[in-house]
């Protein structure tokens, strides 16, 4: 599995160029290990990186399992179905994709029982593409207040995807938007730092604006060539 260590210090140095480029630091690499065995997360695991991420709530709680030996924080970055957070909430050390009522009031349910805050991250759907998940920026006051009712929930940061287009501006754009939301929201809500946003094709564009989290798959593993689904 060599190229996993050439594709990981490759991406690793890129992240370093554009973080001095653009005055940058704490910019978390998230490895997003969808679809991938554990065979391949332990490799990079043994490369120095900590934090893993999953978009099933069966693979994550099946990985989570199969490494609960290993010291990896794993972050969930997927579309939620309320039924599986009980698989969720015992293991994520973060959930990037929180943007329903009902999901936080499940996630609270939870944690509780696991004597845990649970942090989550908002997602926003700043393009306004259809078939993204995420608030509209008009809705994220709301939720922000009703996330506050819920004792076993920290609001940590918000969360996007850019759209499906090769035009940078437009993704900056985006981006752009997350981050001055954060600025402006974190004013009243202190907890609320993190900008999870840049994958592999978009991450320079990413930390350019801002973000803290870059959650990076196929440049580290490799084409995923089986189904993602939801
Ligand atoms: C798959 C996925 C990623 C990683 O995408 P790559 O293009 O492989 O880097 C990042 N974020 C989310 C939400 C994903 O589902």
């Amino acid at each position: 599995m060599d190229f996993i260590k050439k594709n990981l210090s490759e991406i690793q140095s890129k992240i370093k160029f554009y973080a001095e480029k653009y005055n940058r630091n704490n910019i978390l690499l998230i490895a997003v290990s969808k679809t991938f065995p554990i065979e391949y997360i332990k490799e990079v695991y043994n490369y120095g990186i900590r934090d893993f991420a999953e978009n099933k709530a069966q693979e994550l709680r099946i990985k989570a399992q199969e490494l609960k030996d290993l010291d990896i924080n794993w972050h969930f970055i997927g579309r939620i179905q309320t039924n599986k957070i009980k698989y969720i909430v015992p293991v994520a050390k973060y959930i990037h994709s929180v943007y329903r009522e009902k999901e936080i009031q499940e996630i609270d349910r939870i944690a509780k029982k696991y004597n845990k805050t649970q942090k989550i991250l908002i997602e926003l759907n700043v393009s306004g593409e259809e078939t993204k998940g995420g608030i509209t920026e008009k809705d994220l006051k709301n939720l922000l207040d009703f996330s506050m009712n819920f004792e076993n929930i920290e609001v940590v940061g918000l969360m996007t995807m850019a759209p499906y287009t090769d035009n940078e501006d437009i993704i900056k754009n985006v981006f752009i938007k997350l981050k001055n939301l954060r600025d402006e929201y974190s004013k009243y809500y202190p907890n609320l730092k993190e900008l999870s946003m840049g994958m592999s094709n978009d991450y320079h564009i990413a930390i350019e604006s801002g973000s803290t989290m870059l959650r990076i798959g196929s440049s580290i593993f490799g084409k995923r060539y089986y189904k993602e689904g939801e």
